[in-house]
């Protein structure tokens, strides 16, 4: 087959809305986009799969005179969601929907994909079908199974995420950091519990959390740059069993949220600081645990972000507009940490926002982010 065209690409499109996947349960999604990659002209790709990460998929694109490899990543999973949109090709698979856009962000690399399949790139060229971007770190997982070894290193790796707030085929860009990073806190006070009529007697872990919660509030307010920023959400609670027990623990979990991984780090220090003083002021025992399935900021490499933007600008036929941070997360912060690279939005006009039931990507986004991805990558070829 030749380079996939529009009407292609939004049939693809379609077909990978109605089958959405939860992370590492991608089997289906994996094996469609085996069955039309393996209609592309293979002379220039070889096609690798991971026996530890049955979903994920790579492909390399052997360049004609490489001076260097050129990693490009999406996302593959879908989420617990219930459809609503109400469209004619929704989704299939009960409770899950790809509402933050994954199919879309399939279908550019597909059309990417097909183009240099066609017309072989001077560099080398690494694609990355990724399994679990929303949940179980994808990246990592197979960053750390060394599936970016040797000749399947890239040098610099790019990746785009949907965009409802753009028009439809805009791309969207910053230096530094595009998507916050995150960490998951837990925290657990111990203590004595007792009779309710008895507080000489025991040790009341309600109002420990209760101190502990308020004390949080001033690590934003008063230990943050304000100009860079953070937040600190506390979203669940559990202390004690009834109204007239003294509660003996209390369990508390949130997320914490910052641009920069020495800011996250420098809020985990303060928060794990402030549950030790609370705990010993009431006497109590406290454990403190973060960032379990927590992300990593995705912090833009200076120097190949400047080049990618530069570009984006200067080309007449592409609308850029240079966007704020958003302070979700996305798991390619992990691949950027380890690898120089650039993740940039690609607008999909929408009033619906990511992740809800209702999301309906502009399809016109995906020709127009598939032009702007290949003219990048050949002009990133020739500097
Ligand atoms: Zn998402
Ligand atoms: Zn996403």
């Amino acid at each position: 087959m030749a380079v996939l065209t529009e009407t292609d690409l939004i049939t693809i499109r379609r077909e990978l809305h109605q089958h959405p996947e939860l992370a590492l349960h991608e089997t289906e999604t994996h094996e469609r986009l085996l069955t039309i990659i393996a209609d592309f002209n293979q002379t220039h790709l070889q096609v690798r799969t991971l026996p530890e990460l049955p979903t994920a998929i790579l492909i390399r694109v052997t360049g004609s005179a490489p001076q260097r490899t050129i990693g490009y990543r999406t996302d593959i999973d879908a989420l617990p969601v219930t459809e609503a949109t109400g469209l004619a090709y929704a989704s299939q698979n009960p409770g899950i929907m790809h509402a933050c856009g994954h199919d879309v962000h399939m279908a550019v690399a597909l059309g990417v994909l097909s183009y240099f399949a066609e017309h072989q790139p001077q560099d080398n060229l690494i694609f990355f079908f990724q399994p679990a971007e929303e949940s179980e770190n994808g990246g990592k997982l197979a960053y750390e199974m060394n599936a970016f070894e040797a000749d399947w290193r890239p040098d610099e790796f790019y990746g785009l995420h949907d965009n409802p707030d753009l028009p439809a085929g805009a791309i969207g860009c910053r230096m530094g950091t595009l998507f916050a990073g995150t960490t998951e806190v837990n925290v657990d006070f111990t203590g004595k519990g007792g009779h309710a009529a008895y507080p000489q007697d025991a040790n009341d872990m309600v109002v420990a959390a209760a101190a502990f919660i308020s004390q949080i509030q001033t690590i934003v307010s008063r230990n943050v740059d304000p100009i860079e920023g953070g937040v600190i959400t506390l979203g669940k609670l559990e202390a004690g069993t009834i109204r007239n027990v003294i509660a003996e623990t209390a369990h508390i979990e949130g997320t914490i949220r910052g641009l920069t991984q020495t800011m996250i780090e420098h809020i985990d220090d303060r928060i794990r600081d402030v549950a030790a003083g609370i705990a010993r002021s009431f006497n109590a025992e406290v454990t403190v645990s973060l960032n379990q399935g927590g992300y990593l900021p995705v912090e833009n490499d200076p120097a190949l972000t400047a080049n990618f933007i530069n570009y984006m600008k200067e080309n007449e036929s592409i609308e850029f507009i240079e966007t704020a941070p958003a302070m979700t997360g996305e798991d390619f912060g992990y691949l950027l940490s380890k690898i120089p690279g650039t993740m940039f939005w690609l607008g999909v006009g929408d009033d619906a926002q990511l992740h809800s039931a209702t999301l309906t990507p502009d399809e016109s986004a995906i020709q127009a982010g598939v032009d702007a991805i290949t003219g990048f990558m050949t002009y990133r070829m020739l500097h």
